[in-house]
């Protein structure tokens, strides 16, 4: 068969199920499944895919057409220049969670001590990791498979080294009474208000895991938990890195605020939108 009717078949099939990106989506199946690429449609080669790799694609067809999100099926998500895992048990790592790796990356030097809260697939604290010498970072997450996969990517990427741990329990539970003190907290919390994942794309809402969205009634309950009890875990002068929803950069600005917290940011991505609040512990912490 001709790659471009292969690429037209399939991208018709997306675009039926509704799927917005069936052009973008249509070559990351052609390409995953049959490995043809997009030079192969743009020259329109000849191809003979095994009837094996046909099946592997047609059911990996069906399940998108039910809107079970790309990453699920293909077990990848590119973060940061980076190859992901992914399935079911976490949150799939978003572009605007870039902009939070990038302004924490301006604060890293060697030998610092990242904490991520909320890890989920360790997207960015193995990005931070990746991306800087010499730090050493810790993930915490109350999800068990969560942990699992962010333990596969720590392994994948950053091979085999003990920079980097990870553990169970609610926010800072697993760090009680240790006496840890890290130079960078960051964390992506859950934060959408419990009454808005009924709007969500069918993606979302019916396939991620609704412990990582949700934030409870106003959207800001792990806020409103993370900011005062980081102080105990930030040495001082460190940084504090959230990333906030579209609307939330006032309210989390004024939570750092509240708690003495210094240098206060918001800081928009790249759609416009706040994205990410940072604040300093001071002396008085
Ligand atoms: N830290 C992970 C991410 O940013 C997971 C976040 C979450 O589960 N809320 O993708």
């Amino acid at each position: 068969m001709k790659a471009k009717a292969l690429y037209a078949d399939i991208r018709e099939r997306l675009k039926s199920a509704g799927i917005a990106e069936a052009e973008n989506e249509a070559l990351i199946f052609l390409e995953t499944y049959l490995g043809i690429t997009r030079s192969d449609i743009i020259l329109d080669e000849e191809k003979e895919p095994e009837a094996e790799s046909l099946n592997a694609l047609g059911s990996a067809l069906s399940r998108r057409e039910k809107r079970e999100p790309l990453q699920y099926i293909t077990n990848n998500a590119p973060f940061m220049g980076l190859d992901f895992y992914v399935d079911e048990r976490v949150l799939i790592p978003r572009p605007d969670t870039e902009l939070l790796v990038e302004e924490a990356l301006k604060d890293l030097h060697g030998g610092s001590r990242i904490l991520d809260i909320c890890t989920g697939s360790g997207c960015i604290l193995i990005s931070l990791l990746k991306y800087s010498n010499d730090c050493m970072g810790v993930g915490t997450d109350l999800s068990e498979g969560a942990l699992e996969v962010a333990k596969k990517n720590a392994g994948e990427i950053l091979g085999d080294n003990d920079r980097i741990r990870f553990f169970k329990g609610d926010l800072f539970e697993a760090l009680e009474g240790t006496g840890s003190k890290f130079e960078v907290i960051v964390s992506n919390p859950p934060y959408i208000a419990s009454g808005e994942i009924p709007n969500l794309m069918p993606e979302v809402k019916d396939h991620e895991p609704g412990m990582a969205l949700d934030g409870k009634e106003n959207g800001l309950f792990f806020y409103e938990r993370i900011i005062p009890k980081a102080k105990e875990y930030l040495t001082v002068g460190g940084t504090l890195f959230l990333e906030t929803g579209y609307d939330q950069g006032p309210a989390v600005a004024g939570l750092m605020e509240n708690e003495g917290y210094i240098e206060i940011k918001v800081l928009k991505d790249y759609s416009g939108n706040d994205r990410v609040v940072t604040g300093v512990r001071s002396v008085k912490g």
